[in-house]
């Protein structure tokens, strides 16, 4: 790996995308990963893109989550243009059912300009064969949806059109320092790899090499859990809490997802979990009961503790930078993340304000994004 201008540590979406923009900018950037490039958290994700406004969004996660809204669309015609694969990104609507905890929330939406409609249930079962459910149905013609693994595999040949080198099986280590800067990464393999800055987007896994620059923020994993059936039997994306229903268009309905910090690094599926979503999907939308499951798999979403990103430099070291902790979020707000981390290395304004995301901050409380996805 010859030295870059800048060296990003973790290929999966939140490094690809960033790769990409800071190549189109002009930058001669590289990635390594430890294992295959986007086969973690992105690509085990469920590719939901909820609405939003970036222009007058109330909060700074709501913006990073509006220029994805906005942007996601006009990126993936890019992507398609420039390497020929379609990331299967389409508006489909949704319905997002809303709880007594839910309260504000349209207010909050109404604020930032997202259309919605309140639905009764009896309109809401007019447009899907709803079962059993909770909540008030709020219909959300801008909700969208994208192919994770085929949105990876367009990013991945993106950034090769554009000289991003990129290595896979290239595990990054701990940091070599020489007079008070970060001077290489170290790799697993024994090498070393210099370059001017470094970005380190290693998802759920970036807290190992936060901690040698003296940044504990307790990324972490959390894992979730997914069930593929082979089988349709809705149109829209539907989001109850923290499980939601998603018909790929061809077929086949994702249904997600379990939340487990509990389960630590261990990525797989238990039979309670996939059961568990299996029954929900039954009982919401009922026409699913005689779907065949596909396959199922696990992911491990990097969480942080207020549940809000690490998106800025790294205190203390001003050649290294962070774009980490996206927990349940990290594609609808992978392009905001790119252009934000663009913007600051190559010295512009940043589309929103980095303080919300700084690796020093306190937790906040009651951080919540206006989708929870
Ligand atoms: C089940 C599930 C459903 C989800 N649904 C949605 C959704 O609908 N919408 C949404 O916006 N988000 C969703 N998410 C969240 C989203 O997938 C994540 O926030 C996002 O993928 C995080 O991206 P990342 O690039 O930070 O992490 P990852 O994709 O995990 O990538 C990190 C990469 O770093 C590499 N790495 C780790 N350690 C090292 C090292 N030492 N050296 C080199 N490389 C290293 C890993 O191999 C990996 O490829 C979901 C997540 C899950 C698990």
């Amino acid at each position: 790996m010859s030295h870059p201008d800048v060296a990003i540590i973790g290929g999966g979406i939140i490094g690809l995308t960033s790769a990409y923009f800071l190549a189109r900018a002009g930058a001669s950037v590289a990635v390594c990963d430890r294992g295959d490039l986007g086969r973690e958290a992105s690509w085990a994700g469920a590719g939901i893109i909820p609405p939003g406004n970036p222009d007058r969004a109330a909060t700074p996660i709501d913006k990073l989550r509006g220029i994805g809204s906005v942007r996601f669309a006009e990126v993936s015609s890019e992507l398609r243009d420039l390497t020929g694969i379609d990331n299967g990104y389409r508006r489909c609507g949704g319905i997002e059912f809303l709880t007594a905890e839910d309260a504000g929330v349209p207010d909050v939406w109404r604020a930032e300009g997202i259309a919605f409609e309140r639905l009764t249930l009896a309109d809401a079962k007019t447009l899907e064969p709803l079962g059993d459910v909770e909540g008030e149905p709020h219909l959300l013609p801008g909700c969208a949806q994208v192919r994770n693994p085929w949105h990876l595999r367009a990013l991945i040949a993106a950034c090769e059109r554009v000289g991003v080198r990129l290595h896979p099986h290239t595990g990054a280590e701990g940091w070599h320092f020489e007079g008070g800067r970060v001077s290489a990464v170290c790799l697993a393999n024994g090498d070393r790899v210099t370059a001017n800055r470094y970005l380190l987007a290693a998802g759920a896994w970036s807290e190992s090499l936060l901690r040698p620059l003296g940044h504990t923020p307790h990324v972490h994993p959390v894992r979730g859990q997914v069930a593929l059936l082979k089988g349709e039997s809705c149109s829209r994306v539907l989001m109850l809490g923290k499980r939601y229903i998603v018909p790929r268009g061809d077929g086949l309905t994702l249904i997600g997802s379990t939340e487990e910090p509990e389960a630590g690094f261990e990525k797989r599926t238990t039979d309670q979990g996939i059961e568990g979503l299996l029954a929900f999907a039954r009982r919401t939308v009922p026409p699913l009961a005689n779907a065949a499951l596909e396959t199922a798999w696990a992911g491990l979403r990097p969480g942080s503790r207020d549940g809000l990103p690490f998106i800025g430099a790294v205190p203390g070291w001003n050649n290294v930078f962070v774009a980490a902790g996206h927990f349940r979020a990290g594609v609808q707000l992978s392009i905001g993340t790119a252009q934000a981390i663009t913007e600051l290395l190559t010295g512009k304004p940043t589309c929103v304000d980095l303080q919300a995301f700084a690796l020093d901050r306190k937790p906040q409380a009651n951080a919540k994004s206006a989708f929870r996805s």
